[in-house]
């Protein structure tokens, strides 16, 4: 998978999506989940830059039937591009924007109490899911106010279709990480059996995403929200490292050779002359730059591109719309030729964790904030 270089045409930055991979990441993270545990990928922020549309696509042709994204213009996105079943906003949604929940079909997350009665007070019927706060502090209701959960529920107006929390300590495994997600998992099940004691049907129940499937999944539910997992990583390479025989990178990030010139020794390149050659070489700018989502924080060597399978290491600053690699020793560099920022090229391969872990963050945000710019599509 992902070793073929798929020439886009014409782009001048591409990512291409496995369809294999997507496929294969899906498969191994339902195998580790109870039977009726099904799937809700998170397709937010452009399915983490591989693009929503096409992600959700190839997920419900693979029989999929549920998504999460972070807003309400998300959903309405998928549902402009025909992606039928489940929809859930995971966040805060503007009263005015509601219509949109009711004309797209989309169920909304209850962020907390006083957010149900304003989606009550939309007059119409609303899907939702209930948010439960057990420990991330950040939506839901707090999982100790079991009255005001129950009066959630009492709610005129709202459809429970669902009712979740989310894992805050679920990605490290020390004896207090541990007893703090099974403490969380305890509460929310309390919190279940609270609103079938006082007689509502129990919705369907969520809380694991993509460290919960591997790290806990035997805490199951009825749906699991999977995101960076799903897309063939954990957030660091360390994290990865035990999966990455089960878990496949989805996307490939290419970008083309503009121009190919001579750096000659004493010369300096680029903003601030940061870069001086201390030898004759050889210089390409790839049409890539940080607006397109490339971390700037990569520039004068901390990161490299493969060019004809071989690494070529950045020289001097990372511009908005461009990048200079040196191809000294790589003689086969030439213009309208392919750069591999993130990917396979031969035998070599650069891993969104390598980006990750050189630029100081987690995956998640490297692929999240891949760019407009760059163009998407499926490959085999
Ligand atoms: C983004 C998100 C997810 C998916 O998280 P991953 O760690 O990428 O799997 C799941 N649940 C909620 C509430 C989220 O915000």
């Amino acid at each position: 998978m992902n070793t073929q270089i798929t020439d886009s045409g014409h782009a001048r930055a591409w990512i291409e999506i496995s369809r294999g991979a997507l496929a294969a990441n899906a498969a191994f993270l339902k195998s580790r989940l109870p039977e009726h545990c099904r799937l809700m990928p998170a397709v937010k922020a452009e399915a983490y830059g591989h693009g929503a549309v096409p992600v959700a696509r190839e997920l419900s042709k693979a029989g999929v039937d549920a998504f999460c994204v972070a807003c309400v213009q998300e959903g309405v996105a998928l549902r402009e591009a025909g992606i039928e079943g489940e929809i859930l906003v995971l966040g805060y949604t503007h009263p005015e924007e509601f219509y949109l929940l009711e004309k797209y079909r989309i169920s909304q997350t209850v962020v907390d109490r006083e957010y149900a009665r304003l989606l009550s007070g939309y007059g119409r019927k609303l899907h939702v899911h209930v948010g439960i706060d057990t420990g991330m502090r950040r939506l839901g209701e707090r999982s100790d106010e079991i009255s005001g959960i129950i009066d959630i529920f009492r709610t005129e107006n709202l459809v429970f279709d669902g009712i979740f929390t989310h894992l805050s300590a679920d990605d490290r495994l020390t004896a207090a990480d541990i007893e703090f997600t099974l403490r969380q998992a305890r509460e929310f099940d309390t919190v279940v059996s609270a609103i079938a004691d006082s007689g509502f049907p129990v919705p369907k129940r969520h809380l694991l995403a993509s460290y919960g499937v591997v790290n806990y999944p035997q805490l199951g539910g009825d749906y699991a929200r999977i995101g960076i997992a799903l897309y063939g990583m954990l957030g660091t390479t360390e994290d990865t490292e035990p999966w990455k025989a089960f878990l496949t990178p989805v996307m490939s990030l290419r970008a083309r050779i503009a121009t190919v010139r001579e750096l000659y020794a004493g010369e300096s390149a680029g903003y601030g002359n940061d870069f001086t050659a201390d030898k004759n070489m050889r210089i390409a700018t790839v049409t890539i730059g940080y607006a397109d989502g490339y971390p700037r924080s990569l520039s004068n060597g901390a990161g490299r591109m493969l060019i004809n399978g071989r690494y070529a290491p950045i020289i001097g600053r990372i511009c908005m719309d461009q990048t200079s690699v040196d191809v000294t020793d790589i003689p086969d560099a030439r213009q309208g030729g392919i750069a591999t920022l993130i990917g396979r090229d031969g035998e070599n391969e650069i891993t969104a964790c390598e980006l990750a872990d050189k630029a100081g963050t987690i995956t998640n945000e490297i692929l999240s904030r891949m760019g407009t710019r760059i163009e998407r599509f499926v490959t085999e």
